[in-house]
């Protein structure tokens, strides 16, 4: 049966060494290659749709996570708190959110802002049960693709729409087939913050959002601080999980004590939408493994071409086209060792989306002999028409395949007569 655990350790993406402990992976640097060009095509897509990117530390203190909730409501997912001192305390965050609020905090804001986007890749921590605990799809250190848009309440629903779409894009450009999409709601008990009214608010907003959707309601799968659409992937055991995820959050503006200056000079509190447009890189790259059966698209495949030279005669020809295929942007690698046939296998072993085979002939006429993964070997083409090839499927898969959303503040009131 295809696992990610199994692909990883054949194909050097990543290892789980006890030593470090559970839960706690260490991205090889096949792995770190592939997930390095996922990142950048996210950031460059969040870029791109007026995000803002920020960096926070993982580490922050008892207070801000009792301000923020987590402490109380959160506790039993996250590590126990540090004492460093008497007076103070340190805790690993289970989330980027209070982080966020303090940039949107961090000066006055106007509703010339709004909506206001702050995207980080940041990491947290949760302090899973080492049973449940396997490969990447479920750690303890965690590397988030986070977002939070702070937006007054009648941008809510446009924020969403935009929001899914770039859910949308991400998932066409990485290869994600969703297998469903959740509206996750309160259940019974006392582990949520907010009033009812805020919650049935946020609830309608997303309905709404959904409106055309085909979707589940799941009672009892919101946050602790409100409803949420949530992206399900199901892996190659069958078992479902959150991938891509939007919550909306009156509360934590409230708790944070957020403001900005409306139109009119009054001051409003925006709302928080929570969002991450392709979850954890540690799951995505999980689900990604076995979707692909570790043959991954040109763009993030750790290495694009491997070249062989036939024997050490073409040795300098394969590090001079080598060297020009580094300097094209391609990661490449020149395999010498061993017979021609062996070499091949290996590489068709590691899923390499090219080969190039590089004999007297090649090497004399400056050409080169491209082996596709998926298609039969090409007749010999110049070598800079074979790397420009190459170099067209490794581009980032964009611009965006939809109208780019621009900031639109609120209405302004119409002017006095
Ligand atoms: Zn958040």
């Amino acid at each position: 049966m295809i696992d990610h655990r199994r692909l990883g350790r054949e194909l050097d993406l990543f290892v789980s060494d006890p030593l470090a402990g559970a839960g706690l992976p260490i991205w090889l640097p096949a792995g770190a290659a592939a997930r390095h060009a996922v990142e950048e095509y996210v950031r460059e897509l969040e870029r791109r749709s007026g995000h803002q990117h920020v960096y926070s530390p993982p580490l922050g203190k008892r207070e801000l996570f009792e301000l923020s909730g987590h402490l109380g409501y959160f506790a039993d997912d996250m590590f126990p708190p540090m004492r460093v001192s008497a007076d103070d305390e340190f805790v690993l965050r289970p989330a980027l959110c209070p982080h966020h609020a303090l940039v949107f905090r961090a000066r006055g804001r106007s509703y010339r802002e709004l909506p206001l986007r702050i995207a980080e890749l940041g990491g947290m921590y949760r302090s899973e049960r080492s049973g449940v605990l396997g490969g990447l799809s479920r750690v303890r250190a965690i590397s988030l693709n986070d977002a939070h848009t702070f937006c007054a309440p009648e941008q809510v629903g446009e924020e969403v729409a935009e929001i899914l779409g770039l859910i949308r894009a991400a998932h066409a450009a990485l290869g994600v087939r969703p297998a469903g999409f959740r509206l996750s709601l309160r259940g019974p008990g006392e582990k949520y913050v907010g009033d009812d009214a805020q919650w049935a608010r946020a609830e309608e907003l997303l309905r709404d959002a959904l409106a055309g959707v085909a979707y589940v309601e799941a009672p009892g799968e919101a946050a602790f601080y409100g409803p949420k659409i949530d992206i399900q992937i199901v892996d190659a055991a069958g078992r479902e999980s959150t991938l891509s995820t939007i919550q909306l959050d009156f509360d934590k503006p409230e708790r944070f004590d957020l403001s900005y200056t409306a139109s009119d000079g009054s001051r409003r509190r925006p709302v928080m939408v929570h969002r991450s447009l392709v979850g954890s890189m540690e799951r995505l790259f999980a689900y990604l493994i076995e979707v692909h059966e570790g043959a991954f698209p040109t763009w993030y495949a750790p290495v694009q071409l491997v070249l062989l030279p036939v024997d050490d005669g073409q040795a300098d020809a394969a590090a001079d086209l080598a060297r020009r295929a580094v300097d094209a942007g391609l990661r490449v690698e020149v395999d010498a060792a061993g017979s021609l046939g062996a070499r091949i296998r290996d590489a068709a072993r590691r899923r390499v989306p090219y080969l190039g085979v590089l004999g007297p002939r090649e090497a004399a006429a400056g050409t080169l002999a491209l082996r596709p993964r998926n298609s039969h070997p090409l007749p010999p083409m110049p070598a800079a028409e074979a790397l420009a090839q190459i170099t067209h499927q490794a581009q980032l898969p964009l611009p965006l395949p939809f109208p780019l959303p621009s900031p639109s503040p609120p209405p302004s009131p119409p002017p006095p007569a």
